[in-house]
């Protein structure tokens, strides 16, 4: 039988984003709802080795650290719904969620950490070699990569800036992509072809990734896409840079959000064009995407709402007593 929960805090998605705003919401006493969607943890339970979120000096497990975030955020008050919401309804005073099974969750608030999947190429070995060569964020990964050889794969604003990102760590960087031309903004095609340390492969496709003995990756196999030749390039990683899908079909028409589906958000604030409806993470965010920026948001989500709460609640008192 369906069930209704209500809280003053909804948050949906348990990724960085959610769970850092369900621990401010809980210790403020808002008594938050998480459902966790179809990838409870979010995106970092799909790594392995995390350097660069801060408090730890060795690395680190992107699973161990979800793990982690979720037991911070349920030992503080925080509810975990294992559930996923296939609709919403944001017009009245608290905000509806609906569930796949039907349960209805209600919010005096809402925090949207739906995030943002990385696009995958979809070609054989790509998911298999996924942590052991293949990548889809330089600024995660390609510390990993010092002095070896690796490849970025795209041709767009996101790729040619994930390569020059790898220069940093890299000498011998390649762009491959399918067509004879890019498709990004000039200045940055500009710094790409004028850096000695990239070089492009025009007119080739990924028809696969190869492992070597080892397990890990060794090469990739191309497809020339105006000759159909067959090559192969060898390189230690390879940097899947096709671009992110936001999570946000849910808030089409709904809520304001860009042409490539990022949710809106007032300047420097998690605020939508909804008061009393938040975005926090990389539902909101297409530049930095990190677990730590993602983690900054949700705080700054949970601290609003927890204020946007209390004005409300304090006007709704002086009515009552003027009236
Ligand atoms: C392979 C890989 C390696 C990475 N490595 C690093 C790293 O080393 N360091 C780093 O800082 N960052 C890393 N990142 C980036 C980092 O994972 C993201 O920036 C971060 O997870 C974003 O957090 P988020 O909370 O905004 O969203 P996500 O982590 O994407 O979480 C989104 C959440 O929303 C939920 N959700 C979506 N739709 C619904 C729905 N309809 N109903 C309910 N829930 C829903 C999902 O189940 C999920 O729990 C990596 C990313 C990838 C893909």
């Amino acid at each position: 039988m369906a069930t209704t929960h209500k809280t003053r805090m909804l948050i949906i998605g348990s990724g960085p984003a959610g769970l850092s705003a369900a621990i401010y919401g809980a210790r403020a006493g808002m008594e938050p709802i998480v459902v966790q969607g179809l990838q409870p943890g979010g995106q970092l339970t799909i790594t392995t080795d995390v350097e660069n979120y801060p408090g730890f000096r060795e690395v680190i497990q992107g699973p161990w650290l979800m793990q982690e975030m979720q037991a911070q955020a349920e030992h503080v008050g925080t509810r975990m719904m294992w559930d996923t919401i296939t609709s919403v309804d944001l017009t009245g005073g608290t905000f509806k969620a609906i569930g796949d099974g039907g349960d209805i969750y209600e919010g005096d608030t809402l925090v949207i950490c739906t995030g943002a999947q990385a696009k995958w190429l979809g070609v054989p070995g790509e998911q298999e070699l996924s942590g052991k060569g293949v990548s889809a964020c330089a600024t995660c990964d390609g510390f990993f990569y010092r002095g070896k050889k690796v490849v970025v794969i795209g041709g767009g604003n996101t790729a040619v800036e994930e390569a020059l990102y790898l220069t940093n760590h890299s000498d011998d960087v390649t762009l491959i992509h399918r067509r004879d031309s890019l498709r990004c903004e000039k200045i940055l095609e500009e710094r790409l072809l004028a850096n000695p340390k990239i070089s492009v492969v025009w007119n080739k496709r990924v028809e696969r990734f190869v492992a070597g003995e080892a397990g890990d990756l060794r090469a990739l196999a191309l497809i020339d896409t105006e000759t159909g030749a067959e090559s192969e390039i060898e390189t230690d990683g390879a940097f899947v840079a096709i671009g992110h899908a936001p999570a946000t079909e849910l808030f089409k028409d709904k809520l304001a959000m860009d042409a490539s589906g990022y949710l809106l958000v007032q300047s420097g604030t998690p605020k939508t064009d909804i008061p009393g409806v938040f975005a926090a993470g990389d539902v909101c965010d297409h530049t930095y995407r990190q677990a730590i920026t993602a983690a900054g948001m949700g705080c700054m989500a949970a601290l609003d709402a927890e204020r946007y709460l209390a004005e409300k609640e304090f006007s709704g008192v002086t009515e009552t007593v003027q009236g």
